[in-house]
């Protein structure tokens, strides 16, 4: 039987376990198990992106691909907090309306609604809203666990501190319990990019958890409020990119603008806020070989729960391939 060894336990590295055992491999995942960005308590499935209204050539494919896994392992018995619900997606004039009709595909479901048809109210500075009825929320850390338990993967927690295409090497120094591999992928996010000493593009952000849901319905511009397993979320990125992993925090003035967007989207009067959660996502995808024969899947950016499932199905075929 052929062994794989994956780097990583967020939703890259889940997912990659996942789709490696449904292709007949022997996998085991080393997670580290801190500062991972997959943990965020309520993820956007969004496939028009930021304030430009970009939209991935493999959003559809990628957001297919993630409801499909998810009543696949709801159906299996995993409890993981989600929602189809659609995504609102509030515009503040007509030059942003215009710049998301360019980049709109006509094979990606979307509606212009006008203000009697909004399934959530939204305050009068917005002009205009686009419904994406694909679209919807899901809770990261529930998602990414169901994946790693579903693959069936042996998962050992611990760091990494070197790897080659078939060996890896735990800090704690258990060698014994890491024989060598026929392959080896590197999964580690945004964290794992610094601890490997890459000079590639982080970004923090945080969300605040609240006690009830905002919203019924997820609404993104600039922040976004969404629906979570407890009550509901008001999060974004959007600190400073920076070449290097940051200590996540929340800066006080950072938790000031966070407040302003959320007020800006709905009424946030009488909704409590029972905690916050930071972290630091990647950008720059990779996704393939190495020079040195190791697999990679990170950068994932903002788009880790729309697009990670399917690249991972992708790389696990390239991979498997490269094993016959
Ligand atoms: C505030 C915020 C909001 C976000 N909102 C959304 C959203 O709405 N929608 C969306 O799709 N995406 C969102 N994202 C992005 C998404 O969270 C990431 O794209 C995705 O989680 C990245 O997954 P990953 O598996 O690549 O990395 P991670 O989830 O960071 O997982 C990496 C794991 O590898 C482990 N690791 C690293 N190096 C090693 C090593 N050497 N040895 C052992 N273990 C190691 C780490 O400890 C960690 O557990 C958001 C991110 C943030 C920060």
């Amino acid at each position: 039987m052929k062994t794989a060894l994956v780097i990583g336990g967020g939703i890259a590295g889940a997912s990659a376990a996942y789709f490696l055992s449904g292709l007949g491999v022997q996998v085991t995942v080393i997670d580290a198990g801190v500062h991972a960005a997959s943990a965020v308590p309520s993820a956007l499935i969004n496939p028009v992106r930021g304030q430009s209204g970009g939209v991935d050539a493999r959003a559809t494919d990628g957001m297919a691909l993630t409801w499909a896994l998810l009543q696949t392992l709801t159906a299996a018995g995993f409890d993981i907090p989600y929602g189809q619900t659609g995504v609102l997606r509030p515009i503040p004039d007509d030059k942003a309306r215009a710049r998301f009709e360019r980049n709109l595909p006509p094979t990606l479901a979307h509606r212009w609604l006008g203000r009697d048809g909004l399934p959530t109210p939204l305050p009068p500075a917005w002009a205009h809203a686009l419904w994406l009825p694909e679209g919807g929320w899901v809770d990261g850390a529930a998602f990414t666990r169901a994946l790693l338990a579903a693959s069936g993967a042996r998962v050992i927690r611990g760091r990494v501190t070197a790897w080659t295409a078939h060996s890896a090497q735990l800090q704690e120094a258990a060698v014994d319990a890491l024989p060598d591999v026929h392959t080896v992928l590197h999964c580690g996010g945004s964290v794992g990019s610094g601890w490997a000493g890459e000079a590639r593009t982080h970004r923090m952000g945080s969300l605040l958890t609240l006690d009830r849901a905002a919203t019924a319905v997820p609404l993104s511009f600039g922040a976004y409020l969404a629906p979570a397993a407890a009550g509901g979320v008001l999060g974004a990125t959007y600190e400073t990119p920076v070449q290097r992993w940051p200590t996540p925090e929340l800066p006080l003035a950072s938790l000031g603008w966070l407040l302003g967007k959320g007020d800006g989207l709905a009424d946030l009067s009488g909704v409590g806020v029972t905690g916050r959660w930071t972290g630091s996502r990647l950008s720059g995808l990779q996704n393939g070989q190495d020079e040195r024969g190791v697999w990679h899947l990170s950068g994932l950016g903002s788009k880790g729960f729309l697009l990670g499932p399917l690249l991972a199905r992708e790389l696990a075929g390239r991979v498997t391939g490269s094993l016959a």
